[in-house]
């Protein structure tokens, strides 16, 4: 009889845990353990929403496991010396833990590896929760990718290697004892002003809550994603990206309950279900573009956005940041993020844009700031997705392509249902001006009892004027003489992503 460590981190479940799967293979004792260590992710320790997740979550697979009978022994303090406590006061010969590819992690990770096998514990690295292990999807030369198509092609040529999940145990056997163990609220994860009842009533954090979320959303909503996943409007995507974050589900189980619905029927022929799971693919993507350019949380992929002058006027940073920059589709999305914890992918792309490119605000500020308030703040994705939107990532959006605030509210939240929810002060005002409030004439506003600069402010910025500014900005970074101010583009080009202009 022997005894390990199944060491829980970014893999908050039992269903699909290659960690536990494995030790249960090799042992018939098993110490679930977490080590509450933030400071080891710095500077990219745990934002306020994710912290408020990871209390739920937390709280949730404590439950699970106790049911099964081994109770989870959750610990504050060094990773590397908490573990080895733990092995010596349990006999536990070997821990094992899914592999993490966050540049702090994985330090942390090689240092806790290097410690515990000075003290004679095996520390045995499991898959990351992803479909592939970064490092060996690469390109014919053998070096990963940079962009997403031919990334994600490779990716589905090896489909069929993809194992199904693996069955939660329905016992374990634990340990009892006198083990030192605290109790998810000795963390101090919760906020002491209480503003997390948003985040609440929107979310429910743990795995039990995840899967039924994935069985409802492909059981229903999955079909017509290819159609409604860029409308902040509708219920058109998963929102399961927390429970991704937090490993409450692996993308495999992803996989799985799509082929469950698909039946015999082929992924590509289904646009909805082909699209959500390649939306899955841009996650592995991102964690496998971090894995291979660790740097890319601090500093551009692409080399030349060194040079860029990035701007960091804090009026400007926060009238964003408190969604009062007085152009609407900006501003709902901020206050979604802010009340949710949560934003849209399509406003969040929007929100990137206009921080980076028509304020001039550097992309880290955003990165920053989404870090600490969304529920489901994830290094790789959220450096990617600035990186994207900045246009200094991988496959990113080129720099000259500037979303327009006011024609992504036109098509994409046509009934401005979006506006009007997160906006209610200019709920009254009509559809054609609710998204430019600014522009609209007095007898409407009137009419619609919206003082601007009282009830809703002024755009802080002429969004012509701060295109071209823009532009002028990255040409000067390319060295190349400014272009002649272009006039902005009312109607537009309404194809593909972000080309709006
Ligand atoms: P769905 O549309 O249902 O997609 C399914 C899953 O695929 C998501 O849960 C997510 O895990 C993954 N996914 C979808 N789109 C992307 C994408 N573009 N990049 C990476 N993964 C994706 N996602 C995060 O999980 N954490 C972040 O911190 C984060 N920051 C972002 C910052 C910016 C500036 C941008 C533009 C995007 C960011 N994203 C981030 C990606 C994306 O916006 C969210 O994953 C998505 O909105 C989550 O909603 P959903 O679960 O309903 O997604």
């Amino acid at each position: 009889m022997s005894t390990a460590i199944v060491w829980f981190r970014r893999d908050l479940r039992l269903t699909d845990h290659p960690a536990l799967a494995t030790a249960l293979r090799q042992h018939t004792t098993i110490v679930p353990v977490y080590v509450h260590a933030p400071e080891e992710e710095a500077p990219w320790s745990l934002g306020g929403a994710s912290a408020w997740w990871l209390h739920h979550s937390l709280t949730a697979l404590a439950a699970a496991l106790n049911e099964r009978g081994a109770p989870l022994v959750i610990r504050r303090g060094a990773s590397a010396a908490e573990l080895e406590a733990v092995a010596r006061d349990t006999g536990a010969t070997a821990v094992y833990a899914v592999r993490t590819i966050e540049p702090a992690a994985r330090a942390r990770d090689q240092a806790t590896d290097g410690a515990l096998g000075r003290a004679g514990v095996a520390l045995h690295w499991c898959s990351p929760n992803l479909f592939f292990t970064p490092g060996t999807v690469l390109n014919g030369s053998g070096a990963p990718f940079r962009v997403f198509t031919p990334f994600w092609r490779a990716c589905r040529a090896r489909f069929d290697e993809i194992e199904a999940p693996t069955p939660a145990p329905r016992r374990l056997q634990g340990l009892g004892g006198a083990l030192t163990r605290l109790s998810v609220d000795a963390l101090e994860l919760l906020p002491k002003i209480a503003w997390d009842g948003g985040l609440a009533s929107h979310f429910t954090p743990g795995e039990a809550a995840a899967l039924n979320q994935l069985d409802a959303f492909v059981a229903g909503p999955a079909r017509d994603y290819a159609t409604q996943r860029d409308r902040p409007d509708l219920p058109g995507t998963s929102r399961l990206s927390a429970a991704l974050h937090f490993g409450e589900i692996s993308p495999r189980q992803v996989l799985a309950s799509v082929r469950l619905q698909l039946g015999p029927r082929s992924l590509d022929a289904e646009p909805g279900f082909e699209n959500f799971v390649r939306e899955v693919g841009w996650r592995e993507f991102a964690h496998h573009v971090l894995a291979a350019f660790p740097h890319t949380t601090d500093e551009p992929l692409d080399e030349r956005f060194r040079g860029m002058a990035w701007g960091e006027d804090p009026a400007l940073i926060r009238a964003w940041q408190r969604g009062r920059t007085g152009v609407p589709f900006v501003d709902a999305g901020m206050r979604e993020l802010w009340h949710t914890g949560w934003m849209h992918n399509r406003v969040r792309m929007v929100v990137a844009s206009f921080l980076t490119k028509n304020l001039g605000q550097h992309w880290r500020v955003g990165a920053r700031w989404f870090h600490d308030t969304l529920v489901d703040a994830d290094l790789a994705s959220n450096s990617f997705g600035w990186q994207w939107a900045a246009g200094c990532g991988a496959d990113a959006a080129p720099y000259y392509r500037i979303f327009n605030p006011i024609l992504q509210a036109e098509r994409f939240d046509p009934d401005r249902r979006y506006l009007r929810r997160w906006l209610p002060e200019l709920a009254a005002l009509p559809d054609e001006w609710i998204h430019r409030p600014h522009e609209a004439p007095g007898a409407v506003l009137a009419t619609a009892k919206v003082a601007l600069d009282r009830d809703y402010p002024r755009p802080v910025i002429e969004l012509a004027a701060s295109r071209d500014r823009a532009l002028a900005n990255y040409q000067a970074m390319k060295g190349e003489p400014a272009a002649a101010p272009r006039p902005a583009k009312r109607k537009a080009s309404r194809g593909g992503q972000g080309t709006l202009l």
